[in-house]
């Protein structure tokens, strides 16, 4: 069955969502989506047009397949877990779990053209072309126009050119031999954290806004806070160790390691656990002077903003811990 774009603009496998429940003879079913899906529910209900079978939608945040819901799964005894937009992460799920990707549907041809002018009129002519999951499909498409007007396109060939927030390996092996890397999807998340790894230029070929964007100036600024919130954790006494209750971002050992080295410079630890680390949940525990999360990495550096004392990732952590003196 073939998804219209017109109702869902994501190339969703039905059939085989179908399948997965028939055959294992599912009767209550988790399904997991990321927001950009989340309007589209309802399509993809009418889509699966199931008698007797219970569906049930997560509300809770979907940024990757580190956020999966199984363990909810396994307390409210759902039979399967259909996890739409991301491939598999964890090693092993908690209850049967189908990973289901999502390709946009939407035309890619005028949005490289585009990417080919800009490039073009800027002198680069080696281009490192890198990709998520929603747009992973188009990727060899997008590269042929670019290449048939002459500039060199470079795709790595272990991870097909695909990056996660927090795995941009294939970004970081071809930096070295392009002039400029250029990524294809929407947001900021994972070209940001590219553009922080590497000393070559990056531009954002968005398909949603149709537009080729430079993200410069936004990686000053996160750099600037990054800094500026390592700086301001030197001084301080107390230092609160966040675990991530996620089960693709629980990372016990990593934190304990972390508390043991800050408490060796003097520093006093509190180990908290949270679900969804945010300032609301945080906050009270007010004597903490810096907070540092160890789950998904993104948190400290796309929501910085958000959270009224510093906050550090692990690589933030470390590198907080090579300045502090004994
Ligand atoms: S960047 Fe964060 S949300 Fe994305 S896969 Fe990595 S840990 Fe998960």
């Amino acid at each position: 069955m073939k998804i219209n774009e017109f109702d869902i603009p994501y190339d969703i496998d039905i059939e085989k969502i179908l399948e997965e429940i028939t055959n294992r003879n599912a009767k209550k079913v988790l399904i997991q989506l990321p927001d950009g899906l989340k309007p589209y529910a309802s399509k993809i209900l009418e889509y699966l047009s199931l008698k007797d079978v219970l569906i049930v939608f997560s509300t809770d945040p979907c940024y990757g397949s580190c956020y999966i819901a199984d363990y909810i799964g396994k307390e409210y005894n759902f039979d399967l877990l259909i996890h739409i937009g991301h491939d598999k992460f964890v090693e092993k799920e908690e209850i049967p779990t189908v990973y289901i990707t999502a390709n946009y549907l939407g035309s890619i041809e005028e949005l490289a053209e585009k990417a080919t002018k800009f490039l073009y009129e800027r002198g680069f002519k080696k281009i490192g072309l890198v990709t998520n999951y929603q747009h992973l499909k188009n990727i060899e498409a997008f590269s042929r126009i670019i290449n048939s007007h002459g500039l060199e396109v470079i795709i790595d060939e272990k991870s097909k050119g695909l990056v996660l927030g927090c795995k941009i390996d294939g970004a970081l092996r071809i930096s070295e031999k392009v002039d400029v890397v250029l990524y294809l999807g929407g947001g900021d998340f994972h070209a940001l954290g590219i553009a922080m790894a590497i000393d070559k230029p990056l531009f954002i070929a968005d398909p949603y806004r149709n537009e080729i964007r430079d993200i410069e100036k936004l990686k000053k600024r996160v750099i600037a806070q990054r800094w500026w919130a390592i700086h301001n954790a030197k001084n301080v006494k107390n230092f609160g160790i966040v675990l991530v209750s996620r089960r693709g971002q629980f990372n016990e050992k990593i934190a304990l390691d972390l508390k043991y080295k800050l408490e060796e410079k003097g520093k006093k630890v509190t180990l908290l656990i949270s679900d969804n680390v945010n300032w609301d949940e945080i906050s009270s525990f007010t004597y903490i002077d810096v907070f540092i999360v160890t789950g998904c990495p993104r948190i400290s550096i796309d929501n910085r903003d958000n959270f009224k004392k510093p906050i550090l990732n692990i690589e933030e952590a470390y590198e907080l811990i090579k300045v502090l003196k004994n």
